[in-house]
């Protein structure tokens, strides 16, 4: 085996190892993240993050121009809306005094709304919300 070949194998024992231990550790962040608890002020109870619902807000853009069509844009985290478990409210994540760990963990953690949230839903302007996670 000549000096390169021992390299590139070197290399790909090491992305595997690095892949295997990346795993794990998404993984357990997930579990860290699901467990997080938000409290409802609705009905004042407090609940972990993975019996929540998450709605994701779009808002809407007339045609103009040249465009033809509706334009529906996704909202920014901190006006969407979570589902209370317990009560089942729709709960503004803007005026709740937790937003900001809110909005960090579902923007800024690397996971998914899928992995965290017990469903997920879509809501464009004042229509009814569509869920998207898990799929019916
Ligand atoms: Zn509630």
């Amino acid at each position: 085996m000549n000096k390169l070949q021992k390299l590139n194998r070197e290399l790909a024992k090491l992305t595997r190892v690095f892949e295997a231990a990346s795993a794990v550790i998404k993984s357990d962040k997930i579990a860290v993240i699901r467990k997080c608890v938000i409290g409802c002020p609705a009905c004042h109870t407090a609940s972990q993050l993975k019996k929540w619902g998450f709605i994701r807000n779009y808002w809407y853009t007339r045609p103009h121009g040249d465009s033809e069509g509706d334009t529906w844009s996704p909202s920014d985290t901190k006006v969407c809306h979570l589902i209370c478990p317990h009560c089942g409210e729709s709960i503004y994540i803007y005026n709740h005094n937790q937003r900001d760990r809110i909005v960090d963990i579902v923007d800024n953690q690397g996971v998914s709304k899928d992995e965290i949230f017990a469903t997920v839903w879509k809501k464009h302007g004042d229509n009814a919300a569509k869920q998207t996670y898990p799929a019916s």
